[in-house]
């Protein structure tokens, strides 16, 4: 039986991973539990609270289960979604699906696309009640319903997975101030890299989030020992009071695909292969922009100020350059938010060498009637001046933005 809950936390209070994490004991009680899921959704979602996250829970049933297992499982379910959601926080919208391993088994394909669909665009809470109706699910739904969206997407999501450990802080601590022992961090990472990855932006650990919610802090990874080894390594000013290890889609880029400029609409994540037509130009804010084409039209990609040093990378591309441009695809001006970019060729400049031999000036005689030197009065055809390759540089290679600006989707070029 899958268990999906999403939209139960607010900044300020509370966090549905923090769920998953009790059921996983309370429900571990009595059944045999899978590895909880932990799934990010379309970023672009704009009532999300952080990351647009929700979670699922498998019970392995070894045997069909009976209706008072069913029964039971969902009053716990229910219990501890209603004790622990921010209710009072009108963008809190809590959801809880059900769907029986049978009913899963015999819908993979609907799943599947409902999962890319909540992946790629923005759904209404209709369209996943409608889907839920289709394969047999069941729902609940508080005020305006919305988790029911994130919790079937998290039960529908497919692999590629990694996994992150989240750990959790003791009640009387939530939302006191999380001291982490910076150095330690770095050494985790030292140490575990890349079989962990995301914990540093350069020497500053990245690893706690900055909310009130019950997480002291969360490591990313591709596998679950090295992970429980880089919790030991973490060193911190409280006693850890829980943790989990979630299988997620993070890291994954399973929000990004490839399209044509043309067919590229707002909210949605892509991977755009074209040329520069404009080249980048800095406007207000420390933001980055220039224009990508391709054969079927043009479009503007955006670096923005959080992505810090990544935008002198931005900054350097030509007219011409045939790059790659990974991100998501924001409305209002429409434009790619760039989240990673491959520079596949460069295009190569030249200026005329205007030196002559003897050490004078090559001038020019007029529009297209070639050139006199200075000093000896050599002439040189307009065709036949020398050129020289303008030395670029930035190499042709796949460029990422830094750790602190990185959605939690974004595959970082290590896992490439
Ligand atoms: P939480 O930890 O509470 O899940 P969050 O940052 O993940 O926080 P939510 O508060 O869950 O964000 O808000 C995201 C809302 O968007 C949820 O109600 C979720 O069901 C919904 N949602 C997820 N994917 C989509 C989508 N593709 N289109 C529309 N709504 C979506």
């Amino acid at each position: 039986m899958f268990i999906g809950i999403d939209d139960t936390d607010s900044k300020d209070r509370y966090c549905t991973t923090y769920i998953g994490t009790l059921l996983m004991e309370e429900l571990g009680k009595k059944y045999l539990l899978d590895t909880p899921k932990l799934i990010r959704m379309n970023p672009m979602v704009k009532y999300k609270t952080r990351g647009n996250g929700g979670i699922s829970l498998r019970i392995i049933e070894k045997d069909k289960l009976k209706d008072k297992d069913i029964e039971y499982i969902k009053k716990i379910v229910i219990k501890y979604v209603e004790e622990y959601s921010d209710f009072e926080n009108e963008n809190t919208n809590p959801g809880i699906v059900f769907l029986r391993d049978e009913d899963y088994k015999k819908n993979r394909d609907i799943l599947r696309k409902y999962y890319k669909k909540v992946l790629y665009d923005i759904v209404d809470v209709e369209y996943a009640k409608k889907t839920i109706k289709n394969i047999n699910g069941e729902y609940i739904g508080y005020k305006k319903e919305l988790g029911i969206i994130g919790a079937l997407g998290s039960i529908a999501s497919n692999g590629p997975y990694t996994y992150e450990l989240l750990t959790y802080r003791k009640r009387e601590n939530w939302g006191k101030e999380r001291i982490i022992d910076n150095k330690s961090v770095v050494e985790m990472d030292k140490k575990t890299f890349p079989l962990t990855f995301n914990n540093v932006d350069g020497d500053k650990q990245v690893i706690a989030p900055r909310t009130k919610c019950p997480v002291l802090y969360g490591i990313r990874g591709l596998e679950k020992d090295v992970l429980l080894k880089a919790m030991k390594m973490v060193v911190c000013g409280e006693e850890i009071d829980r943790y989990t290890i979630f299988k997620t889609n993070q890291g994954t880029d399973a929000h990004l695909r490839p399209l044509n400029i043309g067919d590229i609409y707002p909210n949605t994540g892509v991977i755009v292969y074209g040329w520069v037509v404009e080249e980048p130009k800095d406007i207000i804010g420390g933001t980055v922009i220039f224009k990508l084409k391709d054969s079927t039209g043009e479009i503007d990609c955006i670096a923005y100020e959080p992505t810090k040093e990544f935008r002198n990378i931005v900054r350097k591309l030509k007219e011409g350059d045939a790059i790659g441009v990974y991100g998501t695809v924001r409305e209002e001006p429409l434009g790619i938010n760039i989240e990673k970019m491959k520079v596949l060729k460069l295009n190569k400049k030249y200026i005329k060498n205007k030196v002559c031999s003897c050490g004078g000036t090559l001038k020019s005689k007029g529009v297209k009637s070639g050139y006199k030197c200075n000093k000896c009065g050599k002439r040189v055809g307009y065709n036949d001046i020398k050129l020289i390759e303008v030395k670029r540089d930035l190499l042709e290679g796949f460029y990422e933005v830094p750790v602190s600006a990185r959605r939690h989707l974004s595959k970082p070029l290590i896992l490439f």
